[in-house]
């Protein structure tokens, strides 16, 4: 959606998308967690050529005092693009986008937090994109949601994102940044799975009631696996601890 330039050939003749992928495939994922020595949790997670830092600090006392809450934490989240990220240089300072994404992904962590557990504190989340190619919010949302797990703070579930879209009619998993520039919907997700809840949902572009329902369910395939890596990911640190 509003690409720039002539629209390259989305899906080849094969079915197979313009970098070689089959409709319902995802990206190659990697995930590690515990990469930041100052933060108290923390995660490194990469979709293709979409990488994404997150850190977290806390819980901790809320700062300034005015933001605390008696009966809860207040998570907080900053969603920054480095201005290397993308193909032209990205101003550093934080652009309505960001801001809005910050809520956004915040919105998405929120309901699998256990936030009553540590009133008058703050959770503090900074997500750092350090190589921008689509799906960064989603991407972020699994990182933080990993980084929250490495500090240790109790959550009722991991959470899990990927966006579908549309490329030349057809629906696609996890879209890059040439997808979302030329095709014709994108639909980031996230969901706790075991939870058995969807925590984000958002449609930009135009899909009918049926490539909703069955883009819904492509998504949540997506998630799954995600989730799964995720689950590995922290199971191979505590291994690891062990093993020490
Ligand atoms: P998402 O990254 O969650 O897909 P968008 O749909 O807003 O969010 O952005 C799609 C892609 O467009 C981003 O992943 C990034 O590759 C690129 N992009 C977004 N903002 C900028 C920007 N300010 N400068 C250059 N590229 C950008």
């Amino acid at each position: 959606m509003g690409g720039k330039g002539e629209k390259p050939k989305l899906i080849m003749e094969d079915g197979k998308r313009h970098d070689g992928r089959l409709p319902d495939e995802l990206r190659p994922i990697k995930m590690e967690i515990g990469v930041l020595k100052n933060a108290d949790g923390s995660a490194y997670v990469e979709f293709g050529k979409t990488r994404v830092v997150a850190a977290v600090y806390g819980p901790r006392e809320a700062q300034p005092k005015h933001i605390a809450s008696p009966y809860r934490a207040v998570l907080r989240c900053r969603y920054h693009m480095a201005p290397f990220s993308t193909d032209e240089r990205k101003s550093p300072a934080p652009s309505r986008r960001e801001i809005e994404l910050s809520k956004v992904i915040r919105e998405a962590l929120e309901p699998v937090v256990m936030t009553e557990m540590f009133p008058r504190t703050s959770i503090d989340i900074f997500i750092e994109v350090i190589s921008a190619d689509g799906g960064t919010r989603t991407t972020s949302v699994t990182a933080a949601s990993l980084a929250l797990a490495d500090a240790g703070i109790p959550m009722k579930d991991l959470v899990a994102a990927v966006a579908v879209g549309k490329a030349d009619g057809v629906l696609v998993l996890d879209i890059d940044q040439v997808e979302d520039n030329y095709g014709e919907a994108d639909m980031p997700v996230a969901a706790a799975p075991s939870l058995n809840e969807i925590t984000l949902l958002q449609l930009n572009g135009v899909l009918s009631m049926n490539e909703f329902k069955e883009g819904l369910s492509l998504a949540l395939k997506g998630i799954g696996e995600i989730y799964k890596i995720q689950k590995e990911t922290l199971k191979n640190k505590y291994l690891q601890v062990e093993g020490e």
